[in-house]
């Protein structure tokens, strides 16, 4: 998948590009990340990319013609990859909230350009023009774009084919299926007192897959009640539950 990103301040996504499952998937060329930087299309000797806002009022605006300039180059890049589908997104509070939902629908994008946002926002013209969508990661507000942009990176590219050592840790994983995760042990067998599940040491694989899902029931039921209801539960999950009601 392409991305390519449009930041001030290129050098924080490392956290990404050097690090983790997304790092590897870099280096295997599953994933190519580009990160282009407004200043570099701005002109006059103090390459400015923001200004203060028409109206009055406080701190500052990122203009929309430097902007404009690097979702081009971003385009040409995505073309020269060879990728048809990439709409321009722009992380922003105002945005729709990012779920599970949308992040399997945006997999499937041959790639996206990414706008991160700074200071007060960026000039609405620019919106206006040259975004498809708005997203964000949640109902508050962050000093810049890029920690956001780079949360949809990295959940976009976790899902993406071969990229996790473990394919099936991210069918396990909450939300996937409607429900949040199971608790999860690892040795040793007792810590500070609290002994492990015995279940989880039988080697009895059903029944680990009952309790994993009754787990799983439970802790949706009791942290997040509504996406129990939203939940499409399979023939065997229905019969443990009766069961475990009965
Ligand atoms: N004045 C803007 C508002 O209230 O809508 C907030 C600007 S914020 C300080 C600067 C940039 O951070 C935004 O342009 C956006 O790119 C990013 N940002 C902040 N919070 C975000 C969130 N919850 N989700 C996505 N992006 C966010």
């Amino acid at each position: 998948m392409f991305f390519a990103v449009i930041t001030l301040f290129p050098e924080m996504f490392e956290a990404i590009t050097a690090y983790g499952i997304s790092g590897r998937a870099i280096k295997r060329d599953i994933v190519h990340v580009h990160c282009i930087n407004p200043r570099d299309f701005a002109e006059g000797n103090y390459k400015r990319v923001d200004e203060r806002p028409f109206g009055g009022g406080p701190g500052m605006v990122m203009m929309a013609e430097p902007l404009a300039k690097a979702i081009h180059h971003a385009k040409q890049l995505a073309t020269q990859a060879g990728c048809e589908h990439v709409p321009v997104v722009y992380m922003s509070p105002q945005g729709k909230t990012l779920h599970e939902n949308e992040v399997h629908q945006l997999i499937d994008y041959d790639g996206l350009i990414v706008l991160c946002g700074r200071y007060e926002g960026v000039d609405e013209r620019l919106i206006q023009r040259y975004i498809d969508q708005e997203w964000s990661i949640g109902d508050y507000v962050l000093s810049g774009g890029e920690l956001p942009a780079m949360v949809l990176l990295d959940t976009l590219i976790r899902r993406l084919p071969n990229t996790m050592s473990d394919e099936l840790s991210a069918v396990q994983d909450s939300f996937v299926d409607g429900l949040l995760d199971c608790p999860q042990y690892t040795k040793p067998d007792h810590f500070e007192g609290i002994a492990v599940p015995e279940v989880l040491k039988s080697g009895h694989h059903g029944n680990i897959e009952k309790w994993r899902f009754l787990q799983r029931y439970q802790r949706t039921l009791e942290r997040r009640p509504e996406l129990v209801e939203q939940a499409t539960l399979t023939t065997l999950q229905k019969k443990w539950l009766k069961e475990f009601n009965a």
